[in-house]
């Protein structure tokens, strides 16, 4: 399975903590064993410095120079390195001599013991330059080092040791509570909630997780009941359709044939309105977006006015500012917006529609205000769901789809703009949309 591969976390934070410390321990380790080591050699400098002194001062007056203790050698030599004081050649090299000569001390490893010099070049009273050097082996220093680096490489493995375990063992109590929401999360069943644990973080993810199962919970509803309110709208005009087909076909009666194909076309008018609606909502519902252009809303409002005036029916009053009022959307949902609208005022006005276009600051307004007999208040927050009837009037004696209203609020928010319902002067129904106003 997937989800199972991969390092577990405890082992590789485990490897990383103990690789650093590791790390750390050893550099430290090889920093000490070189401390000690200039340490001795600072100490055996603090020996010859004095030793210098005193036997260069020698050299200068002329008197012999004498060693300040056994371990100390000190030797007067000519230029060249050749001794001038009757001792045997030290042990020096050429090069050496050249950086005792030029005041720099030497430190000789590969001598045992290893051996520190200083050095300087004094004048003679008779003149001639002598190079005075002094000298001491510094016991133990190789093995002061070695000793010391062996132990602390000893510490340092130890250390990560011990390491590895606390972080082993902190990591593993760490993931418990993490094991316990995983198995929490398998064993969950419908409509629960995870438990929240006691870590801060653990218990903010677990909060997390059941805000979206709550919201998960909530859209599979929403669906579940648009599903079912769907497949119930569909079904009436359909059963219609096949009812009276089914009665023509079993009975036929040339004189009533009319009237039912009149029907039966009505129906099929109404069951493809269901259709386009849902598929629009689902276009939208799938992030669907018609391209957006500039739309003059007093032209559309007019064409609008025009399409849906019905004869013998309330009087369409249009008023529009002079300039036109450009708002972003698709042409379309304008239309779809301004149809709807008009459709349901035209539906329930008693005499008259009014249809205003305004623009209000940097807003364009639409305002549909009808006489009929208006939306109560305690309806006005749910007209925009989709099949939402005010008298569910499932008869569908008003011929809608339900699915108006929740196709005007959908297509005017997805482009930023806004739906309200309220009443009208007239103490009918008014319909505000407000969108941004485009700059063209
Ligand atoms: P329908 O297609 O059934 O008209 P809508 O979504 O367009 O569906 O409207 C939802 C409900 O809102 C309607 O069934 C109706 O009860 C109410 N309604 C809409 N417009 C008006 C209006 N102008 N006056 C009174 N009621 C309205």
């Amino acid at each position: 399975m997937g989800t199972t591969r991969g390092r577990p976390l405890a082992r590789r934070i485990t490897a990383v903590a103990t690789a650093v410390t590791l790390v750390v321990l050893i550099g430290l380790a090889l920093v000490s064993s070189r401390a000690i080591g200039s340490l001795l050699v600072g100490s055996a400098d603090e020996e010859l410095t004095p030793a210098l002194g005193a036997a260069v001062a020698a050299v200068a007056a002329g008197d012999p120079v004498a060693s300040p203790s056994p371990n100390t050698q000190v030797r007067v030599l000519d230029t060249s390195g050749t001794p001038v004081d009757a001792g045997p050649a030290p042990l020096l090299s050429p090069a050496d001599v050249r950086v005792l000569k030029a005041g720099q001390p030497v430190l000789r490893t590969q001598d045992a013991p290893p051996a520190r010099w200083l050095g300087t070049v004094a004048t003679a009273p008779d003149g001639a330059q002598r190079l005075v050097v002094v000298g001491t082996g510094l016991a133990g220093y190789a093995s002061a080092q070695e000793v010391a680096l062996r132990w602390l490489v000893v510490a340092a493995l130890v250390a990560a040791a011990a390491v590895a375990l606390a972080t082993w063992a902190a990591v593993r109590s760490a993931l418990r509570p993490v094991a316990k929401l995983r198995a929490a999360v398998s064993r969950l069943g419908t409509g629960q909630r995870l438990p929240l644990p006691e870590p801060r973080e653990l218990r903010t993810l677990a909060g997390a997780m059941n805000d979206l199962l709550d919201r998960r919970d909530e859209a599979a509803d929403r669906l579940r009941r648009f599903t079912g309110d769907a497949a119930h709208e569909l079904r009436n005009p359909v059963a219609s359709i096949r009812v009276q087909a089914e009665v023509a076909v079993a009975h036929p009666d040339p004189d009533l044939a009319q009237e039912v194909l009149a029907e039966v076309a009505q129906e099929s008018q109404r069951l493809s309105a269901l259709v386009d609606g849902l598929l629009t909502l689902a276009r939208s519902d799938a992030g669907e977006l018609p391209a957006a252009t500039a739309v003059d809303l007093s032209v559309a409002a007019a064409d609008a006015a025009t399409r849906c005036q019905v004869p013998d029916g309330p009087a369409i009053v249009v008023h529009h500012p002079p300039a036109a009022c450009w708002v972003y959307a698709a042409p379309s949902e304008i239309d779809l917006v301004l149809d709807n609208l008009l459709r349901n005022a035209v539906r329930y006005a008693r005499a008259q529609v009014t249809l205003t276009v305004l623009a209000v600051g940097r807003t364009a307004r639409v305002v549909v205000d009808d006489d009929g007999h208006g939306i109560a208040e305690q309806h006005r927050g749910k007209v925009f769901d989709r099949f939402y009837r005010v008298e569910d009037d499932r008869a569908r004696s008003s011929g809608g789809t339900g699915l108006g209203l929740a196709l005007v609020a959908e297509v005017v928010r997805r482009r930023g703009g806004a739906v309200r319902v309220g009443e009208s002067p007239e103490g009918g129904a008014r319909f505000q949309v407000t969108w941004r106003v485009a700059s063209v």
